[in-house]
Parts: structure tokens; C-alpha cells; sequence
């Protein structure tokens, strides 16, 4: 036990925090205006103060960085490495970007001009949001919660965070310490269960981010169109993962392993099932159990490097989903301590159970297909999945299927390293998400980008062409002006009259006509190059 924070020592598995009284709720809606306040005081439009917030949020990392994985190891069982690397590592790498590019990221962004704005300031100003709802889930229960916090501080708003009560020793480890290091009343952490975040969701925010299963993420969406509020919907569902003949299927099998079984299979992006030819079937599975023995040992209960399911609900819900299918290997589980092993179903039909929803769980069930195109089929039959994966040692079979399917994020020969390439926007489409974050895909998701143009009181003539008494030859005049943007190229053009001008003024000492026509040659040429383009 960590600072009294540590309600259950592992092996536990209780389901949702106690409900909140009345009083309870009337504090939480009292957190919500006060954090509402606090943003109207315009604190968080100064960088520095940003800045200050994100180096708190990293100092928070690295000094209570024990607590973190003692939270992490009651709830899920992950070792201190993992907590690290999956979630500590990703955190301080988000928050470094943000410190490294924030001033560059809140820059004004001036854009291209049409002939008609030429010599006005025209450009996107990113501006804060507002007050945001943040809501995590429970399975990287500190990164999903705290990753879209750190694009939310970037870009200036005040953040209320709803961790996931299913994570219980997280969500209270992070209560206790976010108020030690952020400022406490724009960014409050508010924690309960079902009932708690639907009287949440009665308050008026800014944006709703919200990381979890499709199901609430519709509750989530009909709560917010009350009153507007846009949403980022960080779903799941089951993401696909083709293996063609021609292929490694040693390296294959391997990767697949890795993804699919880190965190005891409860990864959002975690390979659901397989695809791929009957005839290869038998050495997927051979490669799978080599490498799991390879990785976790002989007996992987053992293993310190094996998670386990987060509470009985899920447990059950899983063992469920095993019945009747064709147990190729593992199948061995403990309800006390909510182990199950990794588990590979072969010879799986698409009608099973198994295949009916998202696993979120250490089961891999492979579906017999004869080749890609009936993979790509099978893929385009169901809901957008958030992650697709396709190995094949054929660029073309690669190409193909991303061409002809949809989904959040693709990695082809490999699994899951989509997610970790901050330049790439991750989210799903369709029913596993919309909007997407990381690195300044967060800072965009928070931030809205207002257009600003401003004119000169100068230059009044121009506007002829748009006030009334109208004309054809008022019309021509502004699609020439309007329909015609400023760029590089066409800026090189513009000058080119200027430079005719100047030659003219060094003829004209020589001969006034040559001068004049050279000029309107110049002029004539200038407009005919902007009609074309
Ligand atoms: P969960 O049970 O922790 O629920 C998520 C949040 O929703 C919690 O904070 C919870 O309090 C709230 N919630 C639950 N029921 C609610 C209700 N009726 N009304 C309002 N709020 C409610 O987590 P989960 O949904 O079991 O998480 C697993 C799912 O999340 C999987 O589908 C997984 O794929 C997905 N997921 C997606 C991502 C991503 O980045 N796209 C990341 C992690 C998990």
C-alpha cells in the first residue's frame, strides 16, 4: 500500500466505486462551475502559464512515478516495466513534444490570399476551446485519461477528468495527485461510476473527449447534442488482421503474439481475430505457442509480464465467449485472480460468439479465408474497425487492402506501432470513433481555429466592384479578383508587371512607345496566365 491509496491488493476484482450521494453531486456540479470560472479569468491564455501546467503534469510523472505503477499493478497487474513503457514513457514523450512545440503550435497560421485581400493580414488564430470533459477508460487507465489532457493544457482550456471507476486504485491515485501539481480549480479530477458521469454529462461543456466501448459512446454523443458539444469518441471494435500466404508467417505470428497479448489482450487496437488461408493455419498457431513459451515462459500465470482481466464482469463476459469454439491451445483460466491464458481458437466460424463483438480480451480466434479479395469482403461486411493490420511480403496485396477497406489506423507487417508515430492522427471512423489525437493532432482536437482577416480602411476604390449599382463587367472584375489565390508561383507572376514597369522607365529615356506596348504586352500576358490557372 502506497500513501493509503491502494484499496485492494491484487488479486481483487470489485466493479464500481460506491454511488455518490445528493450532496456529492451538488459539489461536482459546483467543481464544474468553478473550473468554468477559473477559465473566464483568461489564466490559461498566457503561454507561460501553459508552459508552467505542462512542466507540473511532467514533474508529477517522473515524482510520483512509484505510486503510478503500484496503482497500475493493483488494478491490472502490470509489471513495472510495462507500466512504464506503456504508459509512463508515452506520457512524458507527449508532454516534451507539446513544451518543445508550443510556441510554434499557437503561432498565428497565415495562410494563402486571393487577389482581392493581397495586401491585408489574413490568417488562423487557435484559440482554447473553453471547458472540457475528458473521460477515460480503464484498461491504460492513466494514458488515455492523461495524453488528451496534455494537447487540452497546450491549447488553453480548463479541463474537468473523469477517470474510469473500473481502474479504481488509478482513478483514486489520481485524484489524490493531480491537485498537487496542476492548478486545482481548472483542472479538477472527478471520479464515480455510471451515475456520477451521467449527471456529468447534464453540465454544459466545450467539448466532450471521451475514451471507451460504442456503446456509452452514444450515450455520450446524445447527452453532448443538448447543448452543441462537439465530441472526440475514442471507441474500439474488432480490428482485423490479414495474413497473406505469401508471407513470413514466422515473423508474422510473432508480432501478432506481441500485440494481441500485451495487457492480457485488453488493447484497443489489439489484433481481434486473424484472417487468412486454411492451409496456413497450422503454422500460425505453432509459431504462436513458440513464441508465447518464448515470452512468458512455461507457465505464463507466472510470468510477471502477464496481465490480468480487469474484474470478474469481464472475465465471465469472456469465458463466454469461448463456448463451444475450437480451443487450439491455452483456454486454462482462474476466476480468484481473473487469469485467463492466452488463448487461440482455430477453425472459427464468422456466426460464432466470438466473433459477434469486441474480445478485449486474451482470445484469438482465426477465420478461414482463401485470399485477400475475400478478405477484403469479410472486413467491408462489418463496422469500421479502429485498427487494421495486413501482412503479406506482397506490396500489392498491401496496397490493395488498404485501398479497398476502411479503418481508424492501418500497420502493415506489424501490429499496433501505428499508435506509437505522434505525427499520425489516431482515432477511429465510423463505429469505432471520431476525431483522433496525439502530438498536435491533441492540440488541434482542443483548439479551434478561427479565421481573421484584417483590412486596411485604405484602398475604399477596390470595393466598388461589390457595392451596388451592379454589373457584368463588375462581376468580371471580382472573379478575377476573387477567384484567383496568391501563392509563390502567382506572386512571381504579380511582379512581373512591376519589373515591366521598371524596364519601361529605363526605355523611356529612349522611346515612349516601345515603352507603352511593351508594358500592356506584359499586362495582357499577366491576366490570360491567371485565367488559365
Ligand atoms: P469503462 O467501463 O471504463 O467506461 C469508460 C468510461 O465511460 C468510464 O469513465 C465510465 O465511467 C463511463 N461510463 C460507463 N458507462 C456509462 C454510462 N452509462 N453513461 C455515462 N458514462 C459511462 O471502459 P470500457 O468502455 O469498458 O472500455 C473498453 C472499450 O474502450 C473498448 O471498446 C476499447 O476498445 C475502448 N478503448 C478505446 C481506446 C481508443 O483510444 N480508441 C482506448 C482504450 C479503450
Amino acid at each position: 500500500m502506497r500513501g493509503g491509496i491502494l484499496t485492494r491488493e491484487f488479486p481483487h476484482r470489485d466493479e464500481r466505486f460506491q454511488s455518490h450521494t445528493a450532496l456529492q453531486i451538488t459539489k461536482m456540479k459546483q467543481i464544474v462551475e468553478k473550473a468554468r470560472q477559473a477559465y473566464a479569468t483568461g489564466k490559461t491564455r498566457s503561454l507561460d502559464f501553459r508552459f508552467q501546467q505542462l512542466q507540473a503534469l511532467k514533474r508529477m510523472m517522473t515524482d510520483k512515478e512509484a505510486d503510478i505503477k503500484a496503482a497500475l499493478k493493483a488494478d491490472l497487474n502490470k509489471s513495472e516495466c510495462s507500466a512504464y513503457s506503456y504508459e509512463i514513457m508515452g506520457m512524458l514523450g507527449e508532454i516534451n513534444l507539446a513544451l518543445d512545440k508550443l510556441h510554434q503550435w499557437t503561432a498565428p497560421q497565415h495562410v494563402t490570399k486571393n487577389l482581392m485581400t493581397l495586401t491585408d493580414e489574413v490568417y488562423i488564430n487557435y484559440e482554447p476551446l473553453g471547458l472540457v470533459l475528458i473521460i477515460g477508460a480503464w484498461n491504460y487507465p492513466l494514458v488515455v485519461l492523461l495524453q488528451p489532457l496534455v494537447g487540452a493544457i497546450a491549447a488553453g482550456n480548463a479541463v474537468v477528468l473523469k477517470p474510469s471507476e473500473v481502474s479504481e486504485n488509478t482513478a483514486k491515485l489520481l485524484e489524490q495527485i493531480i491537485p498537487q501539481y496542476l492548478d486545482k480549480e481548472l483542472y479538477p479530477v472527478i471520479n464515480g461510476g455510471v451515475a456520477e458521469t451521467t449527471e456529468l454529462l447534464q453540465q454544459r461543456f466545450d467539448h466532450i473527449f471521451y475514451t471507451g466501448n460504442t456503446h456509452v459512446g452514444k450515450i455520450i454523443m446524445s447527452a453532448a447534442s443538448k447543448f452543441l458539444t462537439p465530441v472526440t469518441l475514442e471507441l474500439g471494435g474488432k480490428s482485423p488482421c490479414y495474413i497473406d500466404k505469401n508471407c513470413d508467417i514466422d515473423i508474422a505470428s510473432r508480432r501478432i503474439t506481441w500485440g494481441k497479448f500485451i495487457n492480457c489482450g485488453q488493447t484497443c487496437i489489439a489484433p481481434d481475430y486473424i484472417l487468412c488461408d486454411k492451409s496456413i493455419q497450422g503454422q500460425v498457431v505453432k509459431k504462436i505457442k513458440e513464441t508465447l513459451k518464448e515470452f512468458y515462459g512455461d507457465d505464463v500465470k507466472q510470468s510477471p509480464d502477464y496481465e490480468r482481466i480487469i474484474n470478474k464482469r469481464h472475465f465471465k463476459r469472456l469465458l463466454g465467449l469461448m463456448e463451444g469454439a475450437n480451443v487450439a491451445h491455452g483456454g486454462e483460466h482462474d476466476e480468484a485472480t481473473c487469469y485467463i491464458a492466452p488463448t487461440v481458437l482455430t477453425d472459427v466460424k464468422p456466426e460464432s460468439m466470438v466473433m459477434q463483438e469486441e474480445i478485449f480480451g486474451p482470445l484469438l480466434p482465426i477465420v478461414s479465408v482463401g485470399n485477400v479479395e475475400e478478405a477484403i469482403q469479410f472486413i467491408n461486411q462489418r463496422e469500421k474497425p479502429l485498427a487494421l493490420y495486413v501482412f503479406s511480403k506482397d506490396k500489392k496485396v498491401i496496397k490493395k487492402m488498404i485501398s479497398e477497406t476502411s479503418s481508424g489506423g492501418v500497420t502493415a507487417n506489424d501490429v499496433i506501432m501505428h499508435f506509437t508515430v505522434t505525427e499520425l492522427p489516431f482515432g477511429g471512423v465510423g463505429h469505432s470513433g471520431m476525431g483522433s489525437y496525439h502530438g498536435k493532432h491533441t492540440f488541434d482536437t482542443f483548439s479551434h481555429k478561427r479565421s481573421c482577416l484584417i483590412k486596411s480602411l485604405a484602398m475604399e476604390g477596390v470595393n466598388k466592384l461589390r457595392y451596388p449599382p451592379n454589373s457584368p463587367k463588375k462581376v468580371e472584375w471580382a472573379k478575377f479578383l476573387l477567384m484567383n489565390q496568391v501563392n509563390k508561383k502567382k506572386l512571381s507572376l504579380l511582379l512581373l508587371p512591376l519589373i515591366g514597369i521598371v524596364a519601361a522607365v529605363i526605355m523611356k529615356k529612349y522611346r515612349w512607345e516601345l515603352a507603352g506596348r511593351w508594358l500592356q504586352l506584359v499586362l495582357a500576358f499577366q491576366k490570360l496566365r491567371f485565367k488559365q490557372d
